[in-house]
């Protein structure tokens, strides 16, 4: 960055001027510390943005297997589990390993982790037998009646399922 300011200054200012804006080594250091400092500064705070994860929830304890879950398939970026409360013959959730609370605050960069949660709720329902068909929900919010803020994809089959939903 210090050879950014440096460039301008020598650049910007013509070759007349060149001379007298020719910064002295003590000047050069002065600018490095400069913008190694205000380097930090950002830096710092990027760190403390990418950290402010959100609060933790029962699936986190899923996630470090504090707790018991039916877990029916794991890989570096998601597992999924059956529902502890199965609203049909087969139910299970598919979680982000990354805490994102609901669908509503997914960012456009989860775009790729998005759809491997797809993929795997596609694959896991085919392996429990859901060749009729099955449902995926995601509920978000209030309105939607989220009731556990990690995002989670529903998948439900085994029996007819009937429209429009509750
Ligand atoms: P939602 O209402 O969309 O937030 O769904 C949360 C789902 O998580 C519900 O269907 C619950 O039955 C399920 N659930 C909550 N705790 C657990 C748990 N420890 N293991 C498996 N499923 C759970």
């Amino acid at each position: 960055m210090y050879r950014q300011i440096l460039r301008r200054l020598t650049v910007g200012a013509g070759p007349k001027a060149q001379f007298n804006l020719c910064p002295s080594r003590v000047q050069i250091i002065s600018l490095q510390r400069l913008c190694s400092k205000s380097d930090e500064v950002r830096l710092a705070q990027e760190a403390s943005q990418k950290s402010s994860s959100p609060a933790p929830t029962i699936f986190s304890r899923v996630i470090d297997k504090s707790i018991p879950a039916d877990i029916i398939y794991e890989d570096d970026k998601c597992l999924a589990f059956r529902d502890i409360s199965p609203q049909a013959p087969v139910h299970f959730l598919v979680i982000p390993r990354v805490p994102i609370p609901r669908i509503s605050e997914a960012k456009d960069d989860d775009t790729e982790l998005l759809g491997h949660l797809l993929v795997i709720a596609k694959n896991v329902a085919k392996e429990e037998g859901l060749q009729e068909g099955y449902r995926i929900v995601i509920n978000d919010g209030k309105h939607g009646a989220q009731s556990v803020y990690h995002l989670h994809v529903h998948v439900l089959g085994g029996r007819q399922m009937t429209w429009p939903p509750g």
